[in-house]
């Protein structure tokens, strides 16, 4: 009997998930497991609790002191905007209630704080997390994250960590906190894949700071890996392949060698014009939520911001912010892209995008609900207070504003009413402003489109919101992942109306822009500027690559492209057709 023990191929399994951070690599497993830490309990006599409260403080102090270095490491390496996610860790150690909470536990039960942190800190946590808000349920876990880190000060035990990592690898979790994140050591981790988590988990943003390849949400991804698994991570795709064969390994391989030479043919192309083959010019604009991606758009040669996301600056902080503290970010921000222009949207709160505000009301259906400019004219006095810092924003430099989530007429000139209020008020108070500024309203609801003749009147340009005039016009929730399949940016009803809105604007000559995520895939490209939408804005590291495919195609080509796919009626066949476009201009440029 032969007992030499051969190397058995290992079987290839698929695994989809949500594309988290772009990029592909492959390589041995790590599974991060967090520490968890044993909550021992016992029980402390009433004349040692201030004893126990005070070892609760020291390690509320130590644990602050933590995180503080933590968030300096991270400012210094990723940034300033980074290094915010554990401002609401820090926060969470100075919360006055729940410090309250922990220190009533241990007089009413008598139990060792470490069993009545855990208690207080569950309660909370059960509590968030059983909300629908995707944001809030992220404070849940960092709450989780501060909780775990507390007792093991007060344990004194050590985080689980990658410094005992010889190799790099792919590091698998079921979920990942920011100070996770944070304390890995990246030259260790090649590519992150989790089990649960969303494309604006505070890890993920990270990820994509750091340029880490991810894919989250990939359901029972643990369960199907052993000891010495390989995995690779697909975060263009959203995929993981746990022991990819060598076929797939070698497809893999020539994937990454053809995205290498693209890319150096991309950034020789870097200073040439926007224009196409033919020489129509075509204009690049940078979506942004905060100065560092203005930095990063203007790196790339964008034309101006085409769309400037107000909300981050309230969700970051989970409130809403002055006048002044609005002022002066945005200013920041104009003077930044100073002398282009920045598209300032207005607060597009609701949706997946909520504050914990007492007197805000569950709702069943948020994105058909109250959001965006239907919850600023309900709160005249938020969108006042947002209006006069931008106008007076307006001042040093190029804004133009823009109205979001728009259905019909009467929204619009509601929210001129109010604009002219904030102008009125800030004119009696001699503070200078842009008394010129253009408005624009965002085309992101199938009413708007089908009445974008009489939005017209009322506008000076139109944006077009691609990710929710696909939800709303297919009634798919983008957020939903069971129905994921019919989020169809290819669908006829879709390019219909793209094409409706496009003419109607040229025929008013209103500017048009679409800003939606198709606005930056070089397979949509060929198919807009057919359809006359040559304004486009998206994330600032997508520009360079769009610009380099406007100048392969011709003008009369993509509008030949245009016809085609109108004569087509399944999503399906538009999105392959514009996928043999697109690859064989890629063939052509590296064969
Ligand atoms: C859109 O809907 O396409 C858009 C740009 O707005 P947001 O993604 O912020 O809803
Ligand atoms: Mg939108």
């Amino acid at each position: 009997m032969d007992n030499d023990v051969k190397a058995v191929p290992k079987d290839e399994i698929t695994l989809f998930g949500i594309p988290a951070s772009p990029g592909v690599a492959h390589g041995q497993v790590f599974r991060f497991l967090h520490e968890e830490v044993e909550v021992l309990n016992y029980e402390v006599k009433e004349e040692d609790h201030p004893k126990e409260i005070a070892r609760f403080k020291e390690a509320l102090n130590i644990t602050y002191e933590q995180i503080q270095e933590i968030r300096e490491g991270v400012a210094k390496n990723l940034g300033e905007k980074e290094a915010g996610i554990f401002d609401a860790h820090l926060m969470v150690l100075e919360d006055k209630a729940l410090i309250d909470d922990v220190e009533k536990e241990i007089r009413t039960t008598g139990d060792n704080v470490e069993q009545c942190l855990h208690r207080v800190t569950q309660r909370y946590y059960d509590y968030f997390n059983q909300l629908e808000d995707v944001y809030l349920r992220e404070r849940a876990s960092d709450l989780k994250d501060i909780s775990r880190r507390l007792i093991r000060n007060l344990i004194g035990a050590t985080a689980a960590g990658t410094a005992f990592l010889s190799d790099p690898r792919v590091l698998v979790s079921e979920d990942l906190t920011p100070s996770d994140t944070a304390s890995l050591d990246r030259s260790k981790i090649i590519a992150l894949a989790t089990e649960t988590g969303g494309q604006t988990s505070h890890a993920v943003i990270m990820a994509r700071a750091s340029s880490v390849p991810a894919v989250v949400g990939v359901r029972s991804l643990i369960e199907g890996l052993k000891e010495g698994d390989t995995l690779l991570v697909d975060g263009f795709e959203g995929l993981v392949i746990i022991n990819p064969s060598e076929t797939t390994l070698f497809r893999y391989g020539k994937v990454g060698i053809r995205r290498k030479r693209l890319n150096d043919l991309v950034e020789e192309d870097a200073d040439e014009p926007a224009l196409t083959k033919d020489g129509h010019p075509v204009q690049l604009f940078a979506n942004a939520d905060s100065p560092e991606e203005v930095i990063s758009g203007i790196n790339s040669s964008c034309e101006g911001v085409g769309l400037f996301r107000t909300e981050a600056l309230f969700l970051r902080k989970n409130e809403m912010p002055s006048e002044d503290v609005q002022f002066s970010n945005y200013r920041e921000l104009v003077e930044t892209a100073n002398p282009l222009s920045v598209t300032i949207r207005t607060l597009d709160l609701g949706g997946d995008k909520v504050l914990n505000l007492s007197g805000r009301e569950k709702e069943n259906n948020p994105f058909m609900g109250f959001r965006a400019i239907r919850y600023c004219l309900q709160n005249p006095e938020i969108f006042i207070r947002q209006l006069r810092a931008i106008l007076r924003a307006s001042a040093y430099g190029k804004i133009k504003l823009l109205f979001p989530m728009v259905s019909g007429v009467g929204e619009v000139i509601r929210a001129k009413v109010l604009l002219n209020r904030a102008k009125d008020e800030l004119t009696e108070q001699k503070v200078k402003f842009d008394e010129t500024i253009e408005i624009g309203c965002m085309i992101e609801t199938p009413s708007a489109v089908t009445i974008c003749d009489l939005l017209a009147k009322e506008v000076d340009f139109f944006s077009v919101g691609t990710n929710d005039l696909v939800q709303y016009l297919l009634a798919v929730d983008r957020v939903n992942n069971q129905i994921a399949y019919l989020y169809e940016p290819h669908h006829p009803a879709v390019i219909r109306s793209l094409q409706h809105v496009s003419k109607v604007a040229q025929n008013s000559g209103r500017p048009i822009t679409v800003c939606g995520e198709i606005a930056g895939d070089p397979h949509f490209l060929p198919l807009l500027l057919g359809l006359g939408l040559n304004h486009l804005s998206c994330a600032p590291p997508l520009l360079k690559e769009l610009k380099f495919f406007a100048r392969r195609f011709t003008q009369s080509e993509c509008e030949a492209l245009v016809d085609e796919v109108l004569s087509m009626a399944r999503p399906i066949q538009i999105k392959e057709r514009l996928k043999d476009f697109y690859d064989y201009r890629v063939a052509n440029l590296l064969a």
